[in-house]
């Protein structure tokens, strides 16, 4: 038998966090699946999220893996060309590409084919990560409008803050003044301020984390704030089983340092997950975790491959019990803030040796 741990993802989950998001919007909705889907796997992911009227994503492989298993969607390069060869195959995928910075327009300048690409150029609105300064926009508008390989234009931003309460005000503001001349398609709106502020939907927005069932929204943000409470059903589900299972006493020591050291006689269980397969190795005692459906809590350090878990009040509880680390009943967000991170990193740590049943 293999080691039973196991990632299963709920491809009917996707699908209804996408009618969600539709029932939150009247905009386009260009489903986020970087990072092969935020760990799900990037093919059975799209195909569950087909109704999509677009996708977005990084790298220019996996949009043309996406084209020629037959997705007609827009497909978006979030940053763009990284270098002049990129060119010939957006063209030839027909991939919508950001432009987000000077060396993009000279990629574009020196590339020879005429009217064939589709650019979103990005606005830095606040976030000072990519985009043009708003003072720079109208000229780089004018030459776009004009320029010979170039066929449409959208006008886009991302936002820094629209998960907390500042919100997303400021930068809202500064992309509307900009984009006030232009008679062009507008994105703004990630997960958060797609659930929070319609006033950012415009033309597209750009849903990732709620697709795949977690809240955007930080641990007592606002009055709906958990996935449940937003109507969204976790796609992922990180389950393993007990593999050993021992008693301690007063005063003993579990794991590497030995920072856990018992007040009690315990049950402990050994969980066969560790850093290896992508729990984070940060998680302290305490972390909540499901054991046979019941909740409990790690205890001591995470290990490469293993990891222990607290069975005192779970008597019934044996090598072969099943657990889940995060997903069906155990809501990732809130082992990510148990860890210090946010559901976004757990979900896309997942790793390769990890077996995936979808
Ligand atoms: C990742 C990303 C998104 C999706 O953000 P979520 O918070 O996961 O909804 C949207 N837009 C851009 C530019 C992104 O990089």
């Amino acid at each position: 038998m293999p080691r039973p741990i196991q990632a299963h993802i709920d491809l009917s989950a996707l699908e209804h966090n996408l009618q969600v998001a539709r029932r939150a919007t009247s905009a386009r909705i260009m489903a986020v699946i970087k990072a092969a889907a935020y760990g799900h796997g990037l093919l059975h992911s799209a195909g569950a999220l087909k109704a999509a009227d677009g996708f977005a994503l990084l790298d220019i492989r996996d949009a043309v893996q996406l084209r020629e298993n037959g997705f007609r969607q827009v497909i978006l390069l979030l940053e763009g060309a990284f270098t002049p060869d990129d060119l010939p195959l957006v063209d030839e995928y027909d991939l919508a590409c950001v432009i987000h910075s000077p060396h993009q327009i000279a990629m574009l300048d020196s590339y020879p084919r005429r009217g064939g690409l589709s650019v979103w150029l990005k606005v830095n609105s606040g976030m000072n990560r990519l985009g043009f300064a708003p003072s720079d926009v109208c000229a780089v508008m004018e030459k776009l409008k004009s320029h010979p390989a170039v066929r449409d234009i959208t006008l886009m931003t991302h936002f820094s803050h629209a998960d907390e309460a500042s919100g997303v005000a400021a930068q809202l503001e500064v992309f509307n003044a900009v984009a006030a001349p232009y008679r062009v398609a507008r994105s703004l709106a990630n997960s958060a301020a797609l659930l929070r502020y319609p006033a950012t939907h415009a033309d597209w927005v750009r849903p990732g984390i709620m697709l795949y069932g977690a809240s955007p929204f930080a641990h007592g943000s606002g009055e709906q704030h958990t996935a449940q409470q937003l109507g969204l059903k976790p796609v992922m589900t990180l389950q393993s089983r007990i593999i050993s299972v021992r008693k301690i006493g007063v005063g003993e020591r579990i794991g590497y340092g030995g920072v856990f050291r018992a007040e009690a006689p315990m049950r402990v269980g050994v969980v066969a997950c560790g850093y290896a397969d992508g729990y984070p190795r940060h998680a302290p005692s305490g972390t909540p975790v499901l054991v046979e459906g019941r909740r409990t809590g790690i205890l001591g350090r995470v290990s490469m491959d293993m990891l222990s878990v607290d069975l005192s009040t779970l008597s019934t509880a044996e090598v072969g019990s099943r657990v889940t680390l995060w997903g069906e009943g155990m809501p990732v967000e809130e082992v990510a803030q148990a860890a210090g991170t946010i559901s976004y990193e757990l979900l896309c740590a997942l790793t390769a040796r990890v077996p995936v049943v979808v």
